[in-house]
């Protein structure tokens, strides 16, 4: 069955392909609907200086209490946000979301910042920066450096003009930008020397195998002299063990993330893990 099309393209009617879509349309109306019902929520891992034993951020990290199929984590719907609308409806909300959170942490007298992942669909909106600059506008005692977006490298390099246009406004509004999973796209030298990012967080996968891979180990060592050179600031994801930790300040390496400091927990028990954190020797 195939018909020729306004456009002159001869389209091919697909049954299996018109059922999936109908599902992800279905699928997304229910991200709609659980918006809506106040279904999703955050976490927030911590981020700390591991040689001054400082907590000095926290990555907002989506779920979904899903009414029927319990707690999904980001992998089951964070890929069916390719849709411009919903991608922005579900960004603004967990900025906002999350900006409410580190206004709350700040006045509790925690001196962190808040770290957001944002999608690609979403940072591409026309009025992306507008509406960020109407959500900080909300909590003015913030100030600058409060508030930090986190880009995937694959976003970085595919859409370099935009992303080079979107950091600095950021930065013009006190925003810092850091580049996720770096080190999983192409990693050019160039594309990040022409970028005004604040940060680099080293993909986890070259944290994780770095103690039994000599390659892996060399590419994060070398990753942390570029950054060095570049003057941008390193971060190591995933750090599960104590001797990651220590492999990782003897290379220079100061601030990091992982389940070996902290997993990703609710935001009610923040203050005390920070107390905590903060107090051991
Ligand atoms: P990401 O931004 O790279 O976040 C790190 C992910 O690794 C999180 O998974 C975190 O829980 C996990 N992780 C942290 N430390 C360790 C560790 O030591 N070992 C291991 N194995 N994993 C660790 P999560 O929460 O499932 O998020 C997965 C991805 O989903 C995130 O990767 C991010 O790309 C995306 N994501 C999460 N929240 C949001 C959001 O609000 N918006 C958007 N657009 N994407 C989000
Ligand atoms: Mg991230
Ligand atoms: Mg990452
Ligand atoms: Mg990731």
């Amino acid at each position: 069955f195939a018909k020729r099309a306004a456009d002159g393209k001869v389209h091919y009617f697909d049954a299996p392909q018109a059922k999936a879509d109908a599902q992800v349309v279905r699928q997304r109306q229910r991200i709609q609907e659980g918006l809506a019902q106040d279904e999703f929520f955050l976490e927030y891992q911590p981020k700390v200086d591991m040689r001054r034993g400082v907590v000095v951020g926290a990555e907002a990290l989506i779920r979904w209490r899903h009414p029927e199929r319990g707690l999904l984590q980001p992998i089951h719907f964070v890929p069916l946000l390719e849709d411009e609308m919903l991608a922005e409806q579900v960004g603004q909300w967990v900025i906002g979301t999350a900006l409410r959170q580190l206004y709350d942490w700040r006045e509790a007298g925690l001196r962190m910042s808040v770290s957001v992942n944002v999608s690609p669909l979403h940072m591409m909106r026309h009025d992306f920066v507008d509406r960020l600059t109407e959500q900080l506008a909300q909590y003015p005692k913030l100030g600058a450096g409060a508030l930090e977006l986190e880009i995937l490298e694959t976003t970085a390099i595919s859409q370099f003009a935009t992303v080079a246009r979107f950091v600095e406004a950021c930065r013009a509004l006190g925003v810092a930008v850091a580049i996720d999973d770096f080190g999983t796209g192409y990693s050019s030298l160039t594309y990040l020397r022409q970028l005004p990012v604040s940060s680099v967080k080293i993909d986890q996968s070259f944290i994780r195998e770095m103690l039994d891979s000599e390659p892996d180990r060399a590419i994060v060592q070398g990753i942390l002299l570029l950054l060095k050179a570049l003057g941008r600031t390193a971060v190591a994801e995933g750090v599960e063990t104590p001797a990651h930790g220590e492999a990782l300040l003897a290379m220079g390496c100061t601030l990091a993330q992982g389940y070996g400091i902290a997993k990703p927990m609710a935001a009610d028990h923040m203050q005390r893990w920070v107390a905590g954190f903060e107090r051991a020797p």
